[in-house]
């Protein structure tokens, strides 16, 4: 590069973390902003299932296709991060079992390996199962550990040269004409507010993007969409298991550390920063999880998460009918330049919102550097601290 650009990344979640890696590998001088500790957003504290695509095989293959791509690149750049124990998926009624043909197709047509088998095996692997299950599907799902996830990324990013300013919340975009050159910060450590300046901005704040596209008047479809998990206090299963049918409430039991964690629900909501836990939507995640699994409800609850998805799309009477796949926005087209919004997606797939995002920073800056992010496999989070 003859000119080393600098470009701010503003979120620490999956998503930012994922962009600094991919924008220092490529050469550029990045600083990232984040109002608190890393993945302290959404990230930190969502269902931590590394998809394999099985979950949107039916209602949209685009998601899924984008889940079992970045599941094989992950299992490659950052297997310290993940527990690879596969997942299952279970037809707990007559209705289930008659979804099993249309998911296994599904999942053929998106290339991710399904692999039908016998109620009895699926027992001995996982003994807290409904015993009365009448189908089993093996994909393969995993688990992440979202704290290291992000870490990895940035632990990589730091040793390419990156800043990372935590406890930093961006304030305000400062404007040159109509181009964006900088953000306001406020130190939460020392109380004092001050700029830094930048070629261009990466908004990564998940479902707080529109918040930081508003201080440059443009609007960006996000959806923020709560949802609530359950974690109780024993590690009843050791693969992911998922009810057999359309994505719904409470089909999903992840296993982490030493405890399962039942999810999710889904309901919009206007301001991401304050959440309130509807007492049904946790007893819900009992009732629906105990299905799949039944010692769900013998153990005392652990803890009650919720969290909004940055959602992508118009607003629609379903929210799941909104898809789960990402888009970059490069805000030029909003009349507003060295501004680019990434948003929507999962944790699954930040590296590749990064790999877009960071195209569109080339792009715009006209840098000719080639993604390498599928192949480079990262620091261990561990250096986060060390380097
Ligand atoms: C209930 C639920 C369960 C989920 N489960 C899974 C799952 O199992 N697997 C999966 O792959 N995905 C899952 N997801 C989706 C996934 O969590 C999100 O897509 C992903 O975490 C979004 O990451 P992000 O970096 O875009 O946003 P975030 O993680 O929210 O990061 C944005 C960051 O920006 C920071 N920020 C905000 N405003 C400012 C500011 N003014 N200045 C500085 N920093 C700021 C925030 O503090 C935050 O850390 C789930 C989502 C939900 C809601």
């Amino acid at each position: 590069m003859a000119k080393k650009y600098h470009v701010i990344v503003v979120g620490a979640g999956s998503t930012g973390t994922a962009t600094a890696h991919d924008l220092a590998l490529r050469g550029f001088d990045v600083t990232v902003i984040e109002r608190g500790e890393i993945a302290s957003g959404t990230t930190g504290r969502n269902h931590c299932l590394l998809h394999s695509g099985g979950r949107y095989a039916v209602t949209d293959h685009e998601g899924a296709v984008e889940c079992i791509d970045e599941n094989r690149v992950l299992r490659k750049i950052m297997p310290a991060s993940l527990e690879l124990n596969d997942g299952l998926f279970v037809a707990v009624d007559e209705s289930d079992l008659a979804f099993k043909n249309t998911f296994l197709e599904g999942c053929a047509q998106c290339g991710i390996p399904a692999r039908d088998i016998p109620v009895k095996r699926a027992l001995e692997i996982e003994p807290y199962l409904n015993p009365k299950i009448l189908a089993a599907v093996q994909i393969p799902d995993g688990v992440f550990d979202p704290y290291r996830f992000c870490l990895s990324f940035l632990a990589t990013a730091k040793k390419n040269g990156a800043r990372i300013l935590p406890y930093h919340e961006v304030t305000g975009l400062l404007m040159s004409g109509q181009a964006v050159s900088g953000v306001k910060v406020r130190d939460y450590r020392t109380g004092k507010e001050y700029e830094i300046g930048g070629d261009l901005v990466v908004n990564a704040t998940g479902p707080w993007a529109g918040h930081i596209a508003a201080f440059a008047n443009v609007d960006v479809p996000v959806v923020p969409t709560a949802g609530v998990m359950v974690a109780v206090s024993k590690r009843l299963n050791q693969m992911v298991v998922n009810r057999l049918n359309k994505p719904h409430d409470g089909d999903i039991v992840v296993p982490q550390r030493m405890t399962s964690i039942v999810g999710t629900s889904s309901w919009k909501i206007d301001d991401a920063n304050a959440i309130k836990i509807p007492q049904e939507h946790v007893d819900m995640m009992i009732d629906y999880g105990e299905k799949l699994i039944p010692a769900l409800r013998q153990n005392p609850i652990r803890g009650v998460m919720v969290v909004a998805r940055p959602l992508i799309g118009k607003k629609v009477a379903d929210e799941r009918e909104v898809s789960r796949t990402f888009e970059a926005f490069d805000h030029t087209h909003d009349g507003v330049d060295n501004f680019v919004t990434i948003s929507g997606g999962k944790t699954t797939t930040a590296r590749a919102m990064a790999e877009a995002t960071t195209n569109i920073v080339c792009q715009k800056l006209g840098v000719s550097a080639e993604c390498r992010t599928r192949e480079v496999v990262l620091e261990s989070y561990r250096n986060y601290y060390n380097n």
